[in-house]
């Protein structure tokens, strides 16, 4: 499928964009699709990133990334797609997951039955709040299908202005606030624990931090569809490197890029780990912010800042598991999420997600049986601290068995069945993805760092992009997608 990397140092590209992730990828086939000369440089092995796959013994695991948004009618990936001319053939999911509560298992249906459920759960007294929540995704989720991306001058303000209708201003009373500003003054444990599970997957931060619109979107997840795709959310990246090098460009794996040149404050090349100089005087960084500034240290001084005032922390622990056929009922809904106690803190194993394959999915478990992905938020430093005092065996064991306790909530007996189980640590995920001190999901998306507050895709060096999801408008394969077309366009303009 791809290139196997034959650049030289004669080579020349219109534009080079490092990370074949999602964010990564659209920006490459965005490019690849205006005739633009374009080299993919992947360090792994395989498209994807977080939103990558592995094979274990006739089982197709999805890495990290589980649950497919996007593909609804005002959906990222579906819009972009029909401009590619790309169908991963979406199906829609109902309901998009179960949240299992210490008592008591709330279902998100993405229809009119989720009214009724969330009065069961939550009670009358929370009805304004999902009221209000629903209004503001709505007016976010129209604004945001004229693929915004972050004001940067005057002639960007104007643009943004533009896309601005009157039934958006609105949307100027959430700037500044949380989520937490329109729930009930005292929630309760249900509720709370509740829109804090569910933000800490879709906005790294709980109710008290996330941003307000964002958070109201993000909370919208089931409602704006969850869909399954034939491969699992890998069939996203596969199908966006097809069509970058069916658009006559190039992907190179196995090659990392470990410095991007700038002279007289212009980018000029990039430089390969295997020592290859490639010229270009366009590159797009899919990588995390921490990453990018290590490349190019001109942009630290911009950046560095920031990051320092809101420290990334979350990490994933995940486990892989492969079930064998009739260990799950045919029924089971695709994505749990789980939260053990209402009195311990989020992430930890206290919190868990887990995402099933279906039961006839032959190419993601042999013979019917099922490939289970399970994450938690784990904090990096935690991983770190066990390096150092060589307890890190010690670690994996011990959160391993709190997400087979949470696969044998979900299916009684399940973790005894496993004829696969792998656990991936912080660690892993930096071997896999470079992703500096295996940080996942980009920055906490508060009010100092969501939508206006956002990392853009511009940086002080010209002709020097961003993109993934520590910048606007933040973490998943959508986040991703939309911060892949503004870095896309942007790096069009200069050719315009
Ligand atoms: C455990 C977990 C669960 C998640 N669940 C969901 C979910 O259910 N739904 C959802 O939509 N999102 C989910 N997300 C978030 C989503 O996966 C990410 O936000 C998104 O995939 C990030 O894409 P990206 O392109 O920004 O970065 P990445 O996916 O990190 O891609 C970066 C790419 O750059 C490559 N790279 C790194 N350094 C270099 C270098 N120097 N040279 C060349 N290549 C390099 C890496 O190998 C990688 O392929 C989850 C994430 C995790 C970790």
């Amino acid at each position: 499928m791809a290139s196997k990397g034959f650049v030289s140092t004669l080579d020349r590209y219109d534009a080079i964009v490092i990370g074949a992730g999602v964010a990564g990828l659209t920006a490459a086939a965005a490019l690849a699709h205006r005739s633009l000369s374009t080299l993919l440089v992947e360090r792994h092995n395989v498209p994807g990133g977080c939103a990558s796959f592995y094979q274990r013994d006739g089982y197709r695991f999805d890495v990290g990334a589980t649950l497919v948004g996007g593909f609804g009618p005002r959906g990222v990936h579906r819009l972009f797609n029909a401009e590619l001319g790309i169908d991963v053939s979406p199906e829609p999911i109902e309901p998009s997951m179960v949240v299992h509560l210490p008592d008591v298992s709330v279902t998100r249906y993405g229809d009119e039955r989720w009214r009724g459920e969330r009065l069961r759960a939550f009670g009358p007294a929370a009805e304004p709040f999902w009221e209000r929540q629903e209004r503001i995704a709505d007016l976010a989720y129209d604004f945001s299908m004229g693929f915004p991306a972050l004001p940067y001058d005057v002639a960007s303000i104007a643009t943004l202005a533009r896309a601005f209708r009157p039934r958006h201003l609105p949307l100027l009373a959430t700037l500044g606030r949380t989520v937490a500003s329109i729930m009930p003054a005292a929630p309760s444990a249900r509720l709370r624990s509740f829109v804090d599970a569910q933000l800490l997957i879709t906005a790294q931060t709980n109710a008290a931090g996330a941003d307000l619109a964002y958070g109201a979107t993000a909370l919208d997840l089931a409602r704006e569809g969850t869909f399954h795709l034939p491969d699992g959310i890998s069939t996203i990246s596969v199908a966006l490197a097809r069509s970058i090098q069916r658009a006559g460009s190039s992907i190179v794996y196995n090659q990392s890029v470990v410095a991007i040149e700038t002279r007289r404050g212009r980018v000029c090349a990039v430089r390969l780990g295997d020592g290859t100089r490639i010229r270009t005087s366009r590159v797009i960084s899919a990588l995390p912010i921490s990453n990018t500034i290590e490349l190019c240290p001109e942009i630290d001084h911009a950046f560095r800042p920031r990051l320092a005032a809101l420290p990334e922390r979350w990490g994933a622990f995940m486990l892989y598991v492969g079930l064998p056929p009739a260990s799950v009922p045919a029924d089971l809904p695709t994505h749990h999420q789980l939260v053990g106690a209402y009195d311990e803190p989020p992430g930890e194993g206290n919190t868990a997600f887990l995402s099933f394959s279906g039961s006839t999915e032959l190419r993601r478990a042999r013979n019917g049986g099922r490939a289970v992905t399970i994450s938690t938020h784990t904090d990096v430093a935690r991983w770190e601290r066990a390096e150092r005092d060589g307890t890190v065996d010690a670690l994996r064991t011990r959160y391993t068995r709190r997400l087979e306790a949470a696969l044998d909530r979900v299916v009684p007996g399940a973790s005894r069945r496993a004829v696969v189980l792998e656990a991936a640590t912080p660690m892993t995920f930096a071997r896999y993805t470079g992703r500096a001190r295996g940080l996942v999901g980009g920055l906490p998306q508060t009010p100092r760092n969501a939508t206006l507050g956002a990392i853009g895709h511009r940086t002080p060096v010209t002709g020097l992009y961003l993109c993934g999801d520590s910048t606007f408008p933040g973490q998943s394969t959508v986040g991703a997608t939309l911060s892949g077309v503004n870095a896309a366009r942007a790096a069009i303009d200069r050719f315009s």
